[in-house]
């Protein structure tokens, strides 16, 4: 059995209770995170019990994109009457991973940002960026990439708090106006392990679903993104090859 000491850090052992057992009984601490989630025992002696609040259920990156994508298809249609082209689609892609690749990185590698919802998942740095990209782009072609951005963006927020929304723990929400309110602190951990962690939810149930109707919807669309960038070497093929006479 596990007998090396409990690292006591904030975002290990965010549910308090489980915080006030250790104090008491150890046993079952371990036993009941054991239950309900990761543990991992290092050489160290170093014992981290990742515990998943229900706030913290996890849309993954693909349900990100997939979510972003078909909102942009519906988006799309709506507003020009066709399915998305281009590289707007490489646009609600990035949008729709944008806030995890600032925060996690720096939150649970380096430990600057105090949690992997804060800088990047506040609508305040949200409106920021799309402030700069409305002054910064002002043609017709770069407005619509700025669009699939934001709208890309806006839907990885709305995926992140689906958790706390579900279970009313509407607290949960509180990175979405990060600095002024509160987030959860310590929040360091590997990429590895968070991985190792995960549990089937049903949200990562309806995160798979998801992708694979978005999966659907963009080749019904005719694969944009991938075709434009195929269409295009092959112009580009075209205009290299040797013509008769040369
Ligand atoms: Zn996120």
């Amino acid at each position: 059995m596990l007998t090396c000491p409990v690292n006591r850090r904030r975002s290990i052992l965010s549910t308090a209770a489980v915080l006030t057992n250790s104090e008491r009984d150890r046993t079952p601490l371990l036993v009941k995170a054991r239950s309900m989630t990761y543990i991992s025992c290092s050489r160290t002696n170093t014992v981290r019990i990742y515990v998943n609040r229900p706030t913290d259920a996890q849309m993954l990156p693909w349900a990100h994109a997939a979510v972003g994508y078909l909102l942009y298809s519906v988006y799309s249609r709506w507003r020009v009457g066709r399915p998305p082209v281009g590289l707007t689609v490489y646009a609600v892609g990035l949008g729709t991973q944008f806030p995890d690749l600032i925060d996690k990185p720096l939150a649970w590698s380096f430990a600057v940002l105090p949690y992997g919802r804060s800088l990047g998942h506040s609508l305040f740095t949200l409106g920021v960026l799309l402030l700069v990209l409305r002054v910064t782009f002002r043609y017709l072609d770069q407005k619509a990439l700025s669009a699939a951005f934001g709208l890309g963006y806006v839907s990885h927020l709305f995926g992140d708090g689906i958790g706390a929304i579900v279970s009313g723990d509407f607290g949960g929400l509180g990175y979405l106006l990060w600095p002024v309110t509160d987030v959860p602190s310590g929040d360091t951990r590997s990429f590895v392990e968070f991985f190792l962690a995960l549990e089937p939810t049903p949200l990562m149930l309806v995160g798979f679903v998801l992708t694979i109707v978005a999966g659907v919807v963009w080749v019904y669309d005719g694969m944009p993104g991938v075709k434009d960038l195929y269409a295009q070497y092959r112009r580009d093929m075209d205009d290299t090859e040797p013509q008769i006479g040369d």
